[in-house]
């Protein structure tokens, strides 16, 4: 079956309420009909993601966005810098329908996204309205950034998956929000400067957790441990460098050249590789915290079990 076909049949098994892993330039997705409350409830079931977590509604193109979220002139200035790619905006809803209660999880804002990856853009175009598409693993694990590790987490739940080889980008998109004042709801792979260059500084999530919610819970982690801002790593213990990397085993260099985009697109292949490598423990060396590394460095806290 070529890629046309594969997508042909995606396309039907999203139209009749069925789940399809889907490959973005960030991370793979578990994606449904974002209108079809049934088809939503699923998604939430196969990942084990809480009700009052949020999904995101991808679009074809900023022409679909605007008919389900009202964007005002900051929101257009960056959709028609950004788009397609790795940057999702929280809006308030113009068409409750289009993306379910469910989806929203009740709230009168939605966020979207239009992804750059050829497939996914490919897909939204057949089959023709938004759809939800949360990372394709169980809620709290790591994202899949390589199409094996996405059938392995959710692959049973999914009526077709479509291989769109192993994800540029490897880290969530951005998602800003423009309701009042622009704030940063989650680091991702567009960095806050590129963003502040056109909407101005902006706040920071944690003053109002309340508009993400999904921000609240442990995530991205492995089933092992994991210990940051290590300079070696102990006896037992997998270790993921950054940069120079001690001469011994269970060691996955993110970056040998210390390249944080490269780093980015490692970071959950590597922990996954360290997760499964029967060590005790996974040591990381320390990040940069500017550009990507602002996003790489939530996530790490994060699978660390440092909620912030
Ligand atoms: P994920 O689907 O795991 O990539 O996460 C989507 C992110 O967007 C989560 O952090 C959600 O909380 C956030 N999000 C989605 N919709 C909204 C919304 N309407 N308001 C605020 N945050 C949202
Ligand atoms: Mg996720």
């Amino acid at each position: 079956m070529d890629d046309d076909q594969a997508i042909a049949r995606a396309a039907a098994a999203l139209r009749a309420g069925r789940l399809v892993i889907l490959p973005t330039e960030t991370v793979y997705g578990l994606a449904a009909d974002a209108s079809n409350a049934r088809a939503v409830a699923a998604v939430y079931e196969a990942k084990g993601r809480p009700a009052f977590n949020p999904l995101i509604a991808h679009v074809a193109d900023l022409a679909t966005a605007q008919r389900i979220a009202r964007f005002d002139e900051r929101a257009l200035r960056l959709a028609k810098r950004f788009w397609p790619g790795p940057l999702t905006l929280v809006l308030p809803v113009a068409d409750p329908a289009a993306v379910c209660d469910l989806a929203r999880a009740g709230l009168d804002t939605v966020a979207v996204r239009a992804p750059g990856h050829p497939m996914a853009h490919t897909l939204l175009e057949a089959f023709g309205g938004p759809l939800v598409a949360p990372s394709a693993n169980r809620s709290g694990r790591p994202s899949p950034t390589r199409f094996l590790d996405a059938i392995e987490e959710t692959g049973e739940a999914a009526e077709a998956a479509l291989d769109g080889g192993d994800c540029r980008i490897g880290l969530e998109s951005t998602v800003v929000a423009l309701l009042d004042e622009p704030r940063l709801l989650r680091p991702g792979a567009v960095i806050r400067g590129e963003i502040e260059l056109l909407v101005g500084p902006l706040a920071d999530a944690d003053l109002d957790a309340q508009r993400s919610p999904g921000r609240l819970t442990r995530h991205y982690a492995p089933n092992l441990p994991v210990r940051l801002n290590a300079l070696t790593p102990l006896r037992r213990e997998a270790f993921l460098a950054f940069g120079t990397s001690p001469p011994r085993d269970h060691v996955w260099n993110l970056s040998p050249s210390g390249d944080l985009a490269e780093a980015a697109a490692n970071l959950f292949a590597y922990l996954r590789a360290a997760d499964r490598s029967g060590a005790a423990g996974i040591a990381v060396a320390p990040i940069p915290d500017e550009g990507l590394g602002e996003a790489i460095n939530d996530r790490l806290r994060r699978a660390a079990g440092f909620v912030g």
